[in-house]
């Protein structure tokens, strides 16, 4: 209906307005907690150490907030339709370079030519992916290597984000993908939950191997889209 076209499109210009705040403050965050990192190693009293703490964790929020505006303002448009694989890597590492970490990061993507298209909801197959690269950032120090490695295996597409950073600890395995599990000073936990919601939704898994001290590799598995399909209309 129209009313549902005007909501969805309001829904799509927040999502842009969010990623767009996200960019803007997130680049005078940094040189702010650049700032603050050069005082605390300047060897302060103990008082201002004290505030210069607190303002790293607020910073710390702020940065964990625009975070999630983005990602739940991301549900810009639930229209399933046909879906290049290619375009949802592209665009979820253009995202993720915004943040924090991901300028210095090295990102590399793996993709071959002539994949077949996925079928679902392009902006929630970008937020799979944008979520698992910003774990990949989190686990990794500058110079970190998080590779993007999309394979085809028969009817399906097998998509990789591997990172060489902190891995996992085996005794978190089990929780991972439990929502509000976090080892993270200000994490939500929600990020691999959504993540599987969507990919179960999708028709898919999702996996994961890792190696503490190693680096941990998320595996999403996805059925292709049926190669002569009638899309239906109404
Ligand atoms: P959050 O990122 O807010 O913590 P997630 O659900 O995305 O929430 O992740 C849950 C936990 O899983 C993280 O806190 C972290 O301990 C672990 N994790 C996820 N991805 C990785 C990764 N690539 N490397 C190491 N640990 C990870």
């Amino acid at each position: 209906s129209q009313a549902q076209v005007l909501h969805q499109e309001k829904m799509a210009a927040f999502g842009l307005l969010a990623a767009g705040i996200a960019h803007e403050v997130g680049n005078p965050l940094t040189s702010i907690s650049g700032v603050v990192q050069m005082l605390e190693r300047r060897d302060p009293d103990s008082y201002t150490r004290d505030k210069l703490g607190l303002v790293t964790g607020q910073l710390a929020r702020i940065q964990a907030i625009l975070r999630e505006l983005v990602t739940f303002s991301r549900p810009a448009s639930d229209t399933r339709g046909r879906v290049s694989v290619r375009d949802v890597v592209d665009e979820a590492l253009a995202i993720a370079k915004f943040y924090k970490g991901g300028k210095n990061r090295q990102i590399v993507a793996a993709i071959p030519d002539n994949l077949p298209p996925l079928v679902g909801v392009r902006d929630q197959l970008v937020q799979v992916v944008f979520n698992l690269v910003l774990n990949a950032i989190d686990a990794t120090g500058k110079g970190g290597r998080i590779e993007v490695a999309v394979v085809t295996e028969k009817e399906r597409v097998a998509l990789h984000v591997i990172d060489d950073g902190t891995g996992i600890d085996p005794a978190h395995r089990v929780r991972l993908f439990r929502p509000y599990f976090t080892t993270k000073k200000h994490g939500t936990g929600l990020g691999l939950f959504v993540i599987r919601r969507i990919v179960e939704q999708h028709g898919g898994v999702v996996g994961v191997e890792s190696e503490p001290g190693r680096g941990t590799t998320f595996r999403v598995e996805l059925p292709v889209a049926p190669r002569t399909q009638i899309l239906a209309t109404d």
